[in-house]
């Protein structure tokens, strides 16, 4: 899993030479950036202390499919100790950091306890972004861990359950809103409404199909916006087909804890709403690093992805700003998360052996979404879409690549191969305590 360039003891427990020596270098964030960042340095004369309040990586890509009841959660997620178990350089603290403090070089965790760096890479991502909606935050379920995608597979579930069990009295109807028309509402909507195809048609759940909706609304006037507009048509001719409703030009005013409000004056009920409508920094740890922050509430960061005035602090992933030419900024996606964080590990060890640091360069690789489990599209980095079945493939073969640990892969893939031919069973469990976890 890990390649390492120095000698590193090949035995299989995890000891503890005295490294005290060595330079240490806190990465806060075990997500995309900080685990590149941390094999970028792994096996080199430094010593690595990797931060995060969960003590696993998960791949952010797939959790809808853990929302949706197609994966479980240890499918999409790796413990950090694992990845780094034969490293010896590099440790790991489960905790979340409340604080830097430039001035001493030092982080606050959240008991107070201090940890002193010569280099800190700060990797803490992004957050969902509610736009100050009222009752948003409160009310509406975003997808951007794996206990938010606990607490919406159960409150799925749960309604399809309540559904149910109304049948005999008075139906109840279903309304499920997904917001946002990027990759992730595209993805969800789509699965949201296999999931209940597949409840009606396996478990036997007596709901009439005509009363329940799924709606996906969005206040741009095409789906997927960053792909051609013919690949948004095709996104959106693949979702009518599956039932769902797609709106465009609506914009919510209010989230109610059963309901959502338009613009347009309209109050809708609802079984849950799915907030997938764009991400922020703001509110994270990153933000407060700097007095003024960059788009999004991102970190700005130097061409070599060091804090604005900063000699040891860094930023990567979704948490900075990373400049894309004179007068852009990086797209927030993995590819930009990996890359940044194996650039800023060589830049490290650069300033650690005195030489001159490189500015970062962004290789696009593309970009894709699903639609439902037979088709997707991939814009190609030259541009070319590709869509239907070899979009679908290419965007399989690709989660499966990228995915953390091997056992992962193989369930991951005979899962879907299993789904693909006709999806018969599913991780469809409620599990009380999802509610409750953060
Ligand atoms: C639902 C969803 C679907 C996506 N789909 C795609 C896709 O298909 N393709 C694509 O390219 N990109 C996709 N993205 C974007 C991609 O996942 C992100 O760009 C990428 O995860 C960013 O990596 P990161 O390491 O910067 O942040 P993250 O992966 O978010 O990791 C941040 C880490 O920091 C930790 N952390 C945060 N704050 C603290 C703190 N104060 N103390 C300790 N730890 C902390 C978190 O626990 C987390 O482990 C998707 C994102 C989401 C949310």
């Amino acid at each position: 899993m890990l390649k390492l360039d120095m000698a590193l003891p090949t035995h299989t427990t995890k000891e503890y030479p005295d490294l005290s020596h060595l330079p240490h270098v806190v990465i806060i964030g075990g997500g995309f950036a900080g685990i590149a960042a941390a094999r970028g340095l792994a096996g080199k004369k430094v010593r690595v202390t990797i931060i995060d309040k969960h003590n696993f990586h998960t791949f952010l890509p797939l959790l809808y499919q853990v929302a949706t009841a197609m994966l479980e959660p240890a499918e999409v997620a790796y413990p950090i100790r694992t990845i780094f178990g034969k490293a010896n350089n590099v440790g790991f603290r489960h905790a979340k950091v409340r604080e830097v403090v430039h001035a001493r070089n030092v982080v606050v965790l959240e008991d107070g306890v201090e940890i002193g760096f010569d280099h800190l890479i700060v990797a803490t991502g992004a957050t969902a972004a509610f736009f100050g909606i009222p009752g948003a935050s409160q009310f509406a379920m975003p997808l951007y861990s794996l206990a938010d995608a606990r607490k919406l597979r159960n409150r799925l579930l749960i309604s399809l359950e309540e559904a149910d069990a109304s049948s005999e009295t008075s139906p109840m109807s279903l309304n499920f809103v997904i917001v946002g028309g990027g990759p992730t509402g595209v993805e969800t909507s789509g699965a949201l409404s296999e999931l209940i195809r597949t409840v009606i048609k396996r478990d036997g759940l007596r709901i009439d199909p005509s009363r329940v909706r799924v709606m996906l609304v969005d206040m741009a006037p095409r789906l997927l916006t960053p792909f051609p507009e013919k690949a948004s048509d095709y996104a959106k001719r693949e979702l009518e087909r599956m039932g769902i409703e797609i709106e465009f030009g609506r914009s919510v005013v209010e989230v109610e804890e059963r309901a959502i409000r338009f613009a347009d004056g309209e109050r809708l009920k609802v079984a849950a709403v799915v907030w997938a409508a764009g991400v922020t920094a703001s509110g994270t740890l990153a933000h407060d690093l700097q007095t003024t922050s960059g788009p999004g509430g991102r970190v700005r960061v130097m061409p070599d992805l060091r804090l604005l005035e900063s000699e040891n602090v860094w930023a990567v992933g979704d948490a900075a700003a990373v400049p894309l030419g004179e007068t852009e900024f990086c797209p927030q996606l993995a590819p930009v998360a990996m890359q940044s964080g194996r650039h800023c590990a060589e830049q490290v060890l650069r300033v650690l052996s005195g030489e001159p640091t490189k500015p970062f360069a962004y290789r696009n690789k593309g970009i894709m979404a699903t639609i439902g489990r037979h088709a997707a599209i991939a814009k190609l980095p030259g541009g070319t879409v590709v869509k239907g079945t070899p979009g679908w493939l290419a965007w399989l073969g690709l989660h499966l690549w990228y995915l953390v640990g091997f056992r992962n892969r193989l369930r991951v893939m005979i899962n879907w191969t299993w789904r693909y031919f006709d999806w018969p069973s599913g991780p469809r469990l409620i599990v009380a305590d999802a509610e409750t976890a953060e």
